[in-house]
């Protein structure tokens, strides 16, 4: 394995200049560079029997068991601390190393990291895959057994957590000095199971087992403050000043977690909070006697960090997420200015040491704390604060639907965090002053653009808040940053036109490709040789192949294999037995309106028509498999409606005769990163579809992409930019344009009219009305089709025929074998620009340290 830091590019503008100390774990100590002496770190040896005996360790001196006796998580607990133990030594030289040579880091703020599982990452990062199974075979164990027993930190809903972890999995292998930072949920995002077909959350208690990737550091807790009260008062110097009387406090305990680079010997920190009750607050209660109380106290303490919210896109506005939000971001502060105060840093001049990215409006809370921490506790003044606060932040806008838009309520603001509404106040005005000076007498422009939102009730507009503060404000993919500028945000666009910018999104090759498409990394490798999983532009070079019969060929076996091996997950996971030749046609994310999961169902039911009333000739038919993955808001009732019914088509077309050599439907519950892993390498076909102009990115879609499925596309999101890269006649666009949609908006949408003139889609929905689907009750499919006949506010009716014609030349393209593995092969060969480690590149360019 490569360790040394000179053949890869190095991070440019960051890479610090000290000499690297020899990165090779075997043998490697860490010499202390501190005045403090430091004891040398070594790791085990990297043999199979090294392994082992690291093994043995674990499970003897560690948990207390003998292999003889131990059970399988004893064992799992014990390979992933033996794992780990050889991260160990990078690890603290890394943070050693940007210790002694401080320079400008990078703070991601993000109220979820959706990681996936830890082990396999590790492993790979290591390279320590071949010794740790030989090692467990040695031992008589099952490796891929143990593997499977980790239960994966679902600390995230969806795509913007999971943009989060390959972020930072982007800046460890691309060396940026840099910190994650956000909470540690004690539940994460619910377990999904069907219940006749209806979705059931289950509590996700992933830390039941134990938790062997992550440590604990009780005694570096921090205190964060709540409701109360502020006052005004002169200090020794005679200045007048305010400060906080807060009423209560809770303690924020930090969880490290290591976030390892490919290969590099680097490895970063992901730095998650947990909430305690403070003994301060616990003393004073029990000290009055009332044990019960106390005990309560701790419990409401401890509520902060206890579940993550299951909402995806459509926040509800509730207290507990205020406090969350603002617990995670107080304590991540705090840690970084005392981190700069170590090396007795001025601190007007912070933001030569960090910037932070606001992974949505989430964290945005950050920006008033920053000034109620440099005026408040280090004595600094409004405009001094203000002025380094305003270069310590970027904004990354996450949404187009205006109800994504997070606002706090001026009343809850006020209760929880009086302080920081001050602040917020002032900094408002002052902006407004701003806002008048440049457009004046255009005071409905100063309404719309105030970070005060005056109905339906008096609210804090957080997105405005970030976008007065951060030094930029950026979307996810081109057409999304220009739709935030263009529309959502155009006041501020008119103001500020140089504070908008575009970081298209990206996914982490290392676990989309290496960890979860294992053979076709093989084949790439053994084709353009070993590097792209760190330099992913160079996929390019197998475009030649895509015309080479004997590459094809075995890209058709490999995609042949991914399939089988699902197929047989399926069977295991949720006893779902698939056709074992049939094209996988798959749509896997959350489960939203916009995303119209309910045009790929009437697509199903238009084929299913089609077959048994005899309009298409069975021999015409190419057969699909069609896939769902997909998790509802519990809250969300029309979701999980549509969840329903797809069961319901699923079970309706499984039990069908006349059409399961032809079709089938799949819906394994409990969409995540692990399931994705399975599911992304074995798909044909990629299903983005949601309405133009309301995705701002997708990420599932470069996953599929990069894995060779082809996409069935509207023109939304980074959907736009994979076709400009893969070509036209590598993809199957459909659908209006987002003109076309804000025009029929404008001219006013009735979807009965598409029902009434389009005979295929009037089939297609009055099958599902009849009840054929739901057991003849014609009520439980009605709040899905009554939505869609009368309301359809995402114009799922308006798009579907041109969604038919695309899916019949998908249909004709899939029957050419040929045809379709070469433009499987092109869409490998040209997505490399979704690599995350790219999106990386263009936030350090053109965010975080622009050259001008
Ligand atoms: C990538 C990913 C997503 C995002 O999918 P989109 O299609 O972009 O919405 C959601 N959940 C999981 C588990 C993922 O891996």
């Amino acid at each position: 394995m490569s360790h040394d830091p000179s053949d890869r590019p190095s991070a440019g503008w960051l890479a610090d200049e000290t000499p690297r100390l020899d990165s090779s774990v075997k043998g490697s100590a860490f010499e202390p560079t501190s005045p403090r002496a430091t004891e040398p770190v070594v790791g085990p040896e990297r043999t199979v029997d090294g392994f082992a005996k690291a093994f043995l360790d674990e499970l003897n001196f560690e948990a207390g068991v003998a292999l003889k006796r131990s059970t399988t998580t004893d064992q799992y607990l014990a390979l992933a601390r033996t794992i780990r133990g050889y991260l160990m030594a990078d690890w603290l030289r890394t943070a050693e190393r940007r210790r002694q040579n401080p320079t400008k880091m990078v703070g991601y703020l993000s109220a979820e990291y959706l990681l996936g599982r830890q082990m396999g990452n590790s492993l790979l990062a290591t390279d320590l895959g071949d010794i740790a199974e030989q090692a467990m075979t040695s031992l008589g164990l099952d490796f891929n057994l143990l593997r499977a027993q980790e239960i994966e930190p679902g600390l995230g809903n969806g795509g913007l957590g999971r943009l989060a972890a390959c972020f930072i999995d982007s800046l460890a292998s691309m060396d940026v000095p840099s910190i994650g930072y956000g909470i540690r949920y004690e539940y994460g995002i619910f377990r999904q199971t069907f219940e006749e077909g209806r979705q059931v959350e289950v509590p996700d208690a992933w830390l039941s087992l134990g938790a062997p990737w992550e440590f604990p550091h009780p005694d570096r807790a921090v205190q964060v403050n709540f409701g109360g009260t502020t006052e005004q008062y002169i200090d020794g110097d005679g200045r007048t000043r305010r400060r906080w009387l807060p009423a209560w406090n809770v303690q924020g305990i930090p969880y490290h977690y290591m976030v390892p680079g490919y290969q590099n010997g680097v490895v970063n920190t992901l730095r998650l909070w947990s909430a305690r009750a403070t003994q301060e607050f616990d003393l004073k209660i029990f000290n009055s006697g009332d044990y019960a109380e106390a005990v309560r106290a701790q419990t409401f303490a401890e509520n902060i960090s206890k579940v993550l919210y299951p909402e995806d896109s459509t926040p509800q506005g509730r207290e507990l997420r205020l406090q969350q939000q603002y617990f995670f971001v107080a304590c991540s502060l705090k840690d970084f200015i005392d981190r700069t105060l170590e090396e007795d840093f001025d601190l007007t001049r912070l933001d030569e040491r960090i910037i932070f990215q606001l992974n949505d409006t989430h964290p945005v809370i950050a920006i008033p704390e920053m000034m109620r921490l440099l005026m408040d506790e280090h004595d600094m003044e409004w405009a001094a604060a203000w002025e380094v606060t305003r270069k310590c932040f970027a904004y990354t806008c996450h949404t187009l639907l205006p109800e994504a838009l997070e606002v706090w309520p001026v009343e809850l603001m006020t209760r929880l965090l009086p302080r920081h509404m001050e602040i917020i106040y002032r900094i408002n005005e002052e902006f407004l002053d701003t806002v008048r000076e440049a457009f004046p007498g255009d005071e409905l422009r100063v309404r719309r653009m105030s970070v005060i939102q005056e109905h339906p009730e008096r609210a804090v507009r957080m997105a405005n808040l970030a976008t007065v503060a951060g030094v930029k404000v950026n979307g996810v993919a081109a057409l999304h940053s220009e739709l935030l500028r263009d529309k959502l945000l155009p006041d501020f666009a008119a103001l500020w036109p140089n504070k908008f910018t575009n970081v298209t999104n990206g996914v982490t090759p290392r676990r989309f490709i290496r960890l979860a498409n294992q053979q076709l990394s093989t084949l790439i490798t053994d084709t353009i040789g070993p590097g792209w999983e760190t330099d992913l532009e160079r996929l390019r070079e197998l475009e030649p192949y895509a015309d080479d019969a004997a590459f094809t060929e075995s890209f058709r076996q490999v995609k042949q294999a991914n399939k089988d091996r699902l197929r047989s997950i399926l069977s295991q996971r949720d006893g779902i037995e698939l056709p074992e030749h049939a094209m996988l046609d798959v749509m896997v994310k959350r489960l939203h309106e916009y995303k119209r999961q309910t045009l790929k169902l009437l697509h199903i039911v238009s084929m299913y028509d089609d077959i048994t009333s005899g309009r298409v000739r069975r021999e015409d038919v190419v057969p699909r498999t069609f896939v769902f993955g997909a998790k509802a808001a519990p809250g969300y009732f029309m979701a999980k409606e549509i969840i329903f019914l797809i069961n319901s088509v699923a079970k309706t077309i499984a039990q069908d005769p006349r059409v399961t050599d032809l079709m089938a439907v799949a819906f394994p519950a409990n969409y995540n990163v692990t399931l994705a892993n399975k599911l992304i390498p074995a798909a044909d076909l990629s299903e983005q579809i949601s309405l133009a102009g309301k995705e701002a990115s997708g990420t599932g879609n470069m996953k599929f992409a990069l894995n060779g499925a082809l996409t069935i596309g509207t023109d939304d999101g980074a959907n736009v930019e994979i076709r400009e890269l893969v070509g036209d006649e590598n993809f199957f666009l459909f659908g209006m344009l987002e003109p076309e949609v804000a025009a029929l908006a404008d001219r006013g949408y009735t979807p009965s009219s598409f029902y009434e003139s389009n005979p295929a889609l009037k089939r297609a929905i009055d099958l599902l009305a009849s009840g054929h689907f739901t057991g003849g009750d014609r009520s439980l499919a009605a709040p899905v089709v009554d939505d869609l006949l009368y309301k359809d506010r995402f114009m799922a009716l308006a798009d579907f025929q041109s969604y038919l014609d695309a899916q019949a030349r998908v249909d004709a393209a899939y029957r050419d074998v040929d045809g379709w593995t070469r433009s499987a092969v092109l869409n490998v060969a040209r997505s490399g620009f979704f690599s995350s480690d790219r999106s990386m590149r263009d936030y350090l360019d053109r965010i975080w340290m622009p050259k001008s």
